[in-house]
């Protein structure tokens, strides 16, 4: 009995046993299959992350074409139409007389130097006369007869709507022009609210009225008579938006100009000849390089009778006068 006992115990035992290493056997295979599964299934993720990542890399550097390409066309349309420019001034023969005159400077290195402080490393004091919103029947012959009497060339900025009006100002402007002096364009109504609405630059309206200018310039002076140079009724920095206008005026190879000196012949009301060389001193500091603002507009005779002590006290000073181009 004792034996049988003993027996059975160890037959328990060992089925006891048994049962421990099949529930561990189960335990450990299922322990492998759930890691392999969750290892297989992170391995998927891992995969589609991966995947939409080379899709999103490629989607960038799709992107990156394009704007490479669309960067790339732009530089050749520029290009061409650069090139189109130069031969279209190649076709129209001359551009402007001017333009091969010793006596004339690149306005965009002034520009340069009055806005981006950019040096001009010539050492040479140079004044630049420029005349506003003209021409008057009035006050321009006067102020030809002083430049002519110093052999001192200017800048006339042209407003073409005082052509249309008088046109006896039209002959003042050949007059001008035959003197040797630079015709430059100053839009043809100079308009603030048409040519900047709101203080911002409409660019089809100044595109237009600049070209509507120039061929009333050419009316005058000539069909091969073109001018490079332009103010900006106002000044440049004055307005907003000039980002898009200075990319078309480039594409057309027109050049703006400012100033940095002034005698105030056109702040507020009317002033005496003293006034404006007070004015003058006040601005004018010994610039190196010095575009001078005034106008020979009607109203502006003071401009004229100021004039004289303004080139002989430039000329005191050591300045040479060249235009603008
Ligand atoms: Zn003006």
């Amino acid at each position: 009995m004792k034996k049988k006992k003993r027996y059975n115990k160890t037959k328990s035992l060992m089925g006891r046993v048994r049962a421990v290493f099949f529930c561990v056997l189960i335990l450990i295979s299922s322990i492998v299959i759930t890691n392999r599964y969750t290892q297989s299934g992170l391995e998927k993720t891992k995969v589609v992350q991966a995947s939409s990542e080379i899709k999103q890399e490629n989607r960038s550097e799709n992107l990156i074409n394009m704007v490479y390409e669309s960067s790339s066309n732009n530089s050749v349309l520029d290009m061409n139409s650069k090139n189109n420019n130069i031969k279209k001034e190649n076709d129209g023969e001359v551009i402007n007389s001017v333009d091969q005159d010793s006596n004339s400077f690149d306005s965009e290195k002034i520009q340069n130097f009055l806005t981006k402080n950019i040096r001009i490393e010539d050492n040479k004091k140079i004044a630049f006369l420029t005349f506003d919103d003209g021409p008057s029947t009035t006050v321009t012959p006067k102020i030809l007869n002083t430049l002519k009497e110093n052999n001192v060339k200017a800048t006339f900025f042209i407003v073409g709507k005082q052509l249309e009006e008088t046109p006896e100002a039209k002959n003042i402007l050949l007059e001008t022009y035959k003197q040797g002096h630079v015709i430059a364009n100053h839009t043809y109504s100079h308009n603030y609210s048409k040519l900047y609405p709101h203080g911002r630059v409409d660019v089809n309206d100044f595109m237009a009225e600049v070209e509507q200018n120039n061929n009333i310039l050419k009316s005058v002076l000539g069909e091969n008579f073109r001018s490079r140079v332009i103010r900006f009724p106002g000044g440049h920095a004055s307005w907003k938006g000039v980002a898009e206008i200075d990319k078309k005026l480039e594409d057309k190879s027109y050049k703006y100009i400012d100033w940095n000196a002034l005698i105030g012949d056109s702040e507020g009301g009317p002033k005496t000849k003293e006034q404006l060389i007070k004015r003058y001193h006040q601005t004018f500091v010994g610039q190196e390089k010095v575009v001078l603002l005034m106008h020979d507009t009607y109203g502006k005779q003071s401009t004229a009778e100021a004039l004289p002590y303004i080139i002989s006290d430039l000329k005191n000073k050591g300045y040479e006068f060249r235009t603008l181009r």
